[in-house]
């Protein structure tokens, strides 16, 4: 299927869209298979292997843990942060997964339940080969099951490529073909800016309207907003979460929650909310969403979830200095919201076309950088940008960020992923803003730029790239 808005925007839960939500998407997928085949109640073992950057740093990712969930049958879309705590607490004490009970409502029925197997199998029997990166991607995984003779039953590999999206080995013709396919179903197919560009021009129309007029293809207008509507709802109770939430985040860093207490010193500072407070409060809502991401928490993979706080900071921004945004009802409200995530998403299809938007591929500038370009977009969008504008926007927002690597300490998406948002959403607003005040006109184009950051994510050492083997990672002393 061609890419989609609620491709770019998935519920899941953190604290990474490729080690953590891809994994469990993938493991999920596998039984689910099982299931389909029949194959579920015959398991007797289980193997599962790790490669690259997936062994590298899924201790600190949650990999392991997001594994184990996906192969009792949870989704990263609906499991509740604290099912998975009392799932893996059960895993922990029994040392047994209950594989696929989770799936098709399984785990509801008892005697449905007590009919999938249960495999003595926890964290310390996945295998790990971080010095192994496999043909397709550094983010390989492979699962088999075994009968109780030690055959195989079956065998699978997978490759989470960034921002919560799976490929399953052997099936990627099949998925170009589906690509194209919908592609050529599509009214206004593009890849690059520059087709865009031409829709919009030849049509007359934006470029959230040209996204919107895909989406159309797959859903009616209707589902079309609720979902955009839901996707907002859940970034905001992500960070309302974050802000009742004190202590220490999980991992050992020993990295202290700020954001309840800057929002305590910013209500005091700013109880009426002066427009020369406007950086504080987008700093704290990035500040918050990753927090939350990073405890393990419910949020909106924005295109990944170690950029997750940059496209609600600057939503934020957009739904409160907006000139006019005071007075808009709930109505023309959501249709702004629609509109900034509808732009957004059409730039994050263009670096899932051209580039990648995973760190283990091409270091954070495909993270952070894309979550940037797409939010200067969404603004830029709202606050009546021509699409020349709007593509302006995103180009700036990401030129300014090329060859930002991936090197957090201790493997945890916590230093210097969490302040990296709130910096990233300024640039955004600020790129946006720089875009406006020309008129559409540049010497780099975005499609120049997305292939400059592919080009340079290619040329980027492995240790910059969600390995943890390099920069920051190294050169500060855990403790
Ligand atoms: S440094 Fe960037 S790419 Fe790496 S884990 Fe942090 S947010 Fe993700």
């Amino acid at each position: 299927m061609a890419i989609s808005v609620f491709d770019l925007f998935t519920v899941g839960i953190g604290p990474s869209s490729s080690h953590t939500v891809g994994p469990m998407r993938a493991a999920h997928a596998f039984v689910a298979g099982l299931q389909r085949h029949g194959m579920i109640q015959r398991a007797a073992g289980l193997r599962v292997d790790l490669y690259g950057s997936l062994a590298a740093t899924g201790r600190g990712h949650g990999t392991f843990t997001a594994v184990l969930l996906g192969l009792e049958g949870f989704d990263p879309e609906h499991v509740l942060p604290e099912e998975v705590d009392r799932a893996l607490e059960r895993i922990e004490r029994s040392g047994e997964i209950r594989l696929g009970a989770e799936l098709s409502g399984a785990a509801a029925l008892d005697d449905a339940a007590a009919a999938v197997p249960a495999i003595r199998f926890g964290v310390p029997d996945v295998a790990l080969h971080p010095l192994t990166v496999l043909p397709r991607h550094t983010n390989g995984m492979r699962f088999a099951v075994l009968d109780d003779t030690g055959a195989t039953l079956d065998e699978q590999t997978y490759f989470s490529v960034g921002g919560g999206f799976i490929v399953r080995e052997g099936a990627e013709e099949a998925i170009l073909d589906r690509l194209e396919q919908s592609l050529a179903e599509q009214p206004y197919p593009f890849r690059t800016a520059a087709e865009l560009l031409a829709h919009c021009s030849s049509d007359g129309m934006t470029i959230a309207e040209v996204m919107l007029a895909n989406e159309l293809v797959t859903r009616d207008e209707a589902t079309v907003r609720a979902g955009l509507e839901r996707i907002w709802q859940v970034m905001e109770a992500c960070k309302d979460s974050a802000l009742t939430r004190t202590g220490l985040l999980p991992g050992g860093l020993n990295v202290r929650r700020r954001a309840p207490e800057w929002h305590r010193r910013l209500r005091e500072q700013d109880p009426n909310r002066d427009p020369v407070f406007w950086q504080e409060w987008i700093n704290l809502v990035a500040l918050a969403v990753n927090e939350e991401n990073a405890s393990g928490g419910r949020v909106v993979t924005a295109p990944t979830n170690g950029a997750a706080g940059i496209i609600p900071a600057v939503l934020f921004y957009a739904t409160h200095y907006a000139p006019g945004a005071a007075s808009w009802g709930p109505e023309q409200k959501q249709r702004v919201i629609a509109d900034f995530l509808l732009a957004a998403a059409a730039v994050g299809v263009l670096y899932k076309e051209q580039a990648s938007i995973s760190g283990a591929e091409v270091g954070c500038q495909g993270e952070v950088g894309s979550a940037s370009s797409m939010a200067a977009a969404g603004l830029a969008q709202i606050l009546g940008g021509t699409p020349e504008q709007v593509e302006n926007a995103a180009e700036i927002a990401m030129e300014h960020n090329l060859g930002l690597t991936c090197d957090p300490i201790g493997g945890l998406v916590q230093i210097p992923c969490i302040e990296r948002n709130a910096i990233a959403a300024s640039k955004a607003i600020n790129a946006a803003k720089m875009a406006l005040m020309g008129d559409g006109s540049h010497h780099v184009s975005l499609d120049e730029v997305i292939v400059t950051m592919r080009e340079t994510g290619r040329d980027m050492h492995t240790k910059y790239k969600e390995t943890a083997l390099g920069g920051l990672a190294v050169n500060v002393i855990e403790c």
